[in-house]
């Protein structure tokens, strides 16, 4: 049963046709994809404007991309101090999902409690490539990367040293209780410490991967991570990868990406990069672990691997890491700088 809400959206233009157009039709696209509505639940949209805006309606701009909903346009009184070249909405739509509000561009000013920083969430099956896409963003953009795979991973190596069954949760909870972890930096690095202790470096064979997917079915588990990743989004820009940043980690985040990549694809970036680390694998093992964790992860009850309605797909099949992080940068650049 929906409900009737209210979502508010601004943004900043300079005083042109285009300007004017493309920034009002950007918010509203962005509205509906982050809201998941369409025309069709929309009962109005009002528009208002600062009054430097004069080169062009927004209410036409957004009319003529083809959305036939009831449009009405004012202008704002005259405020010393306030944003200029605004153009704020207010869209009446009757919808399922929580309310997000969208402030693009120099509007996000208007909301200090975002401005200035921003949450890139990139979920996805195992070996889709998030880890390389995330490591040039974070580079692009200067932003912090949290691999939050490396924690889990911590933990299941935790698990598989004290010889404890890694789909035991009662054992597992027991084993980890008291087990501090936690992550540094070093220029932009990211470190994975076990009561202090740097592991990062013995995290990354099959053995702890296929232990990590299996903690991380732990509601336990799930919960001891969840506080870490959130703490360090809070107070900087950061992208994220991991299976449930977009749904649960994160669901707030301004940007939402879902990278997939077919089983055989991803199986053999990942049976290449085992290789070229020196380590003794066969291709037929990585394709069956890949195999096993998809299901292990997107079977489980607490924070399967999930897209968000309001996250983009994204196929690799056929793209780099280059070109996803390229496409990713773009709509970041357009959106918040
Ligand atoms: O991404 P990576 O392969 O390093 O993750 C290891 C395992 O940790 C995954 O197979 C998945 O089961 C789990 N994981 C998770 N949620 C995350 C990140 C990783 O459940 N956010």
């Amino acid at each position: 049963m929906s409900k009737t809400v209210s979502i508010r959206g601004a943004v900043t233009a300079e005083n042109d046709v285009k300007s004017i157009s493309s920034a009002s039709i950007r918010l509203i696209e962005r509205i509906y994809f982050k809201n998941g509505i369409k025309d069709e639940d929309v009962i109005n949209i009002t528009i208002s404007t600062t009054p430097d805006i004069t080169a062009f309606y927004p209410a036409r701009a957004i009319r003529e991309a083809g959305h036939a909903v009831p449009l009405f346009s004012c202008v704002e009184p005259s405020i010393d101090g306030a944003l200029s070249g605004c153009i704020r909405v207010m869209a009446t739509a009757d919808s399922d999902n929580p309310v997000r509000n969208v402030y693009l561009s120099g509007a996000r000013a208007l909301r200090p409690d975002i401005a200035g920083r921003y949450a890139i969430a990139l979920d996805g099956p195992s070996g889709a490539g998030k880890s390389t896409v995330a490591k040039l963003v974070s580079k692009t953009l200067g932003i912090t990367y949290l691999d939050t795979g490396a924690l889990y991973r911590a933990l299941g190596l935790k698990a598989i040293e004290n010889k404890v069954n890694t789909k035991d949760e009662k054992a597992l909870e027991k084993c980890l209780d008291k087990v501090e972890v936690s992550l540094s930096y070093e220029n932009g690095v990211q470190s994975v410490l076990l009561d202090g202790v740097d592991v990062s470096g013995r995290i990354r064979t099959p053995e702890v991967s296929m232990a990590a997917s299996n903690v991380s079915a732990a509601p336990y588990v799930r919960k001891k991570l969840l506080g870490i990743q959130r703490k360090i989004a809070e107070t900087q820009s950061v992208i994220l990868d991991g299976r449930d940043i977009g749904t649960v980690v994160l669901p707030d985040a301004e940007f939402k990406y879902f990278l997939t990549a077919s089983a055989e694809i991803r199986a053999r970036r990942r049976f290449e990069e085992l290789k070229a680390k020196g380590q003794n694998v066969v291709y037929e093992d990585v394709l069956r672990d890949v195999n096993e964790r998809d299901k292990n992860d997107s079977t489980r009850a607490v924070a399967p691997l999930k897209k968000a309605y309001d996250a983009v797909e994204i196929n690799s099949d056929d793209m780099t890491a280059e070109d996803v992080a390229n496409l990713i940068v773009a709509t970041v650049k357009e959106d918040v700088l």
